[in-house]
């Protein structure tokens, strides 16, 4: 006997069976297993017991713990295939069934604990006084085994139920809780979207506004400012006094005629109403123009700095409208820097080109960073005062350069500088292959063949949503500008087709219409509002997705 053996007995018939079932419920309980696992060990062994009856006519079966888990060696008084169904059973029962040479072992892991000396002698001891059990007794532990497990099973499935019931009311309160917050959201976006609503009209009518007033403005204006240059010319009856207010209705008339006319000029930008005329432009040229006019408005100790343009030279773009935003910048650079410089260049950058006007002036403080591009904004400062303008010069230059299909934007250290930044395309580099234009307004897909003039190889027409099907399935164009409300199939309609073909899934699609864009994921502009600039730059932005 090894020092860990427990017990070792031999299986020759049915009754022994029960023994070694009973043996087995007791070393299972002494080393500690629970209830169930006490069962299962049992039910392991009268499975293995019946098995080796079957196969070899009997079996000696030996118990032993030595350190490590419960071993159960079983030799057959002839061959044993563990594969047996007896076996097969036990190991869903025990840890493991193994085969060691001729013998099969089970063995199953133990609570922790000192299964040595004492404690093996003890339980030797009581295993040896064991008397051997009759089928009627074992019978009666096997239904008390049962009924102990339909307990617990009855107890578990109590449990569960409780269980079952907590989900289910955490459940309902977290639904209740989701459609009471859906609700809310619901109603939010119903209040947002009226509010964008009326934000919007209420810029419109401040756009109209600009532009009648202003209309009406510049005609009295332009008299008073007639008026008072005849007066100044009429030479001798003005004594000086007089002469010093003719001169000052003059200065107040021009100032105000300049007002209006700005004013009107941003009214006009902010409406979509004018077209760039797009030419090509030689940025150093142009930027040489610029420091022979404006030079000679820098202060003492100020010098204006034109670099020649780096990586590119001629620029298609409306000449007019980026003169008049690199004045604007040039002309508040030089108003608000009293010492060092104002240096203005162009350089390319990809697909685009990046005009760069930085100035070592006053620079503007973070919170008012924003504000400057709103219409009559001007930051209070010590030299403000003592310089002319009407605060609408950037909101027109930031509209102009969203005309030209680029952005502006600044950056700004106080007592250190500013640097504006002007990023516009470069038409030259978009080109597009085959387009194809959905739209059932003739006129409209004339308008928009003009402004793909010179960027797209070859244009064709569809005057209705199959038709624009059957000529994206045909042509495989690069771009497909589409209107929404078409006859036949709706622009919507047509890009859900399109999605679902895998073939013509990934067509780039610029909407184009005059209908609500809010449900269309992608790009969309606004048919009246559309310029040559907003279409290029949504090419653009078209191509940076698809990179
Ligand atoms: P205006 O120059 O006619 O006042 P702008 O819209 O061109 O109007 O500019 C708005 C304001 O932004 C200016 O009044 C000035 O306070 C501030 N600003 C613009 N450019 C600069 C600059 N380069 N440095 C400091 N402040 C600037």
């Amino acid at each position: 006997m090894t020092s860990g053996e427990l017990l070792s007995m031999e299986v020759r018939g049915e009754g022994d069976v029960f023994t070694l079932r009973q043996r087995a419920r007791v070393v299972a309980d002494a080393a500690g297993l629970d209830q169930q696992d006490q069962v299962r060990l049992a039910t392991a062994l009268s499975e293995v017991g019946r098995e080796v009856l079957n196969q070899a006519g009997g079996a000696r079966i030996a118990f032993s713990i030595d350190g490590g888990p419960l071993r159960v060696r079983v030799r057959g008084y002839g061959p044993l295939s563990p594969a047996a169904p007896g076996f097969a059973a036990a190991a869903r029962l025990v840890d493991e069934v193994t085969r060691e040479g001729e013998d099969v072992i089970l063995s199953k892991g133990l609570p922790p604990g000192r299964y040595a000396g004492e404690w093996l002698r003890d339980l030797r001891a009581t295993l040896a006084g064991l008397a051997k059990t009759s089928p009627l007794d074992e019978l009666r532990a096997q239904n008390q085994d049962l009924m102990a497990a339909l307990e617990d099973v009855q107890a578990q499935r109590d449990e569960l139920e409780e269980t079952n019931r907590g989900v289910m009311a955490l459940y309902t309160q977290l639904s209740e809780e989701l459609e009471r917050t859906n609700q809310g959201v619901v109603a939010l976006y119903a209040e947002l979207e009226d509010k964008s609503a009326r934000l919007r009209e209420a810029s419109e009518a401040k756009t109209r506004f600009l532009a009648n007033v202003s209309h009406e403005l510049r005609a009295p204006a332009s008299s008073i400012l007639g008026l008072a240059r005849m007066l100044l010319d009429l030479g001798d009856p003005l004594d000086d006094e007089k002469r010093r207010q003719a001169e000052l209705i003059r200065e107040s008339g021009r100032d105000l005629l300049n007002l209006v006319n700005e004013l009107l000029d941003l009214a006009k930008a902010e409406s979509g109403r004018i077209e760039p005329e797009v030419v090509d432009v030689s940025l150093r040229g142009l930027l040489r123009r610029l420091k022979e006019t404006l030079g000679p408005m820098a202060r003492e100790g100020v010098t204006l700095v034109v670099d020649d343009p780096d990586g590119v030279e001629i620029l298609q773009t409306d000449e007019l409208m980026l003169t008049h935003v690199l004045r604007n910048l040039l002309t508040n650079g030089l108003k608000f820097t009293e010492r060092g410089e104002v240096r203005v260049g162009a350089h390319a950058d990809g697909d685009h080109v990046l005009l760069r006007v930085a100035d070592t002036g006053i620079g503007i403080p973070a919170e008012e960073i924003e504000r400057i591009f709103e219409e009559f904004h001007q930051v209070r400062g010590p030299i403000q005062a003592s310089v002319t303008g009407t605060g609408l010069g950037l909101p027109y230059a930031r509209s102009l350069v969203a005309i030209l299909g680029g952005e502006m934007t600044v950056r700004s250290v106080v007592g250190e500088g500013t640097v504006f930044e002007v990023r516009l395309p470069r038409l030259d580099r978009i080109h597009l292959g085959r387009v194809v234009i959905a739209d059932d307004d003739a006129a409209f897909r004339t308008l928009l063949r003009g402004l793909l003039h010179g960027v797209a190889v070859e244009i064709e027409d569809a005057p209705d949503g199959y038709a624009a099907l059957a000529a994206v399935r045909r042509a495989r164009p690069d771009l497909l500008l589409l209107d929404l409300r078409m006859p036949g199939l709706t622009g919507e309609e047509v890009i859900g087709e399109l999605r679902a073909d895998p073939a013509l899934a990934d067509t780039p699609v610029i909407v184009v219409t005059s209908a609500d864009t809010g449900g269309i994921d992608g790009v969309a502009l606004d048919k009246s509002r559309l310029t040559r600039g907003e279409l290029l730059r949504a090419v653009g932005e078209i191509g940076k997705r698809d990179a």
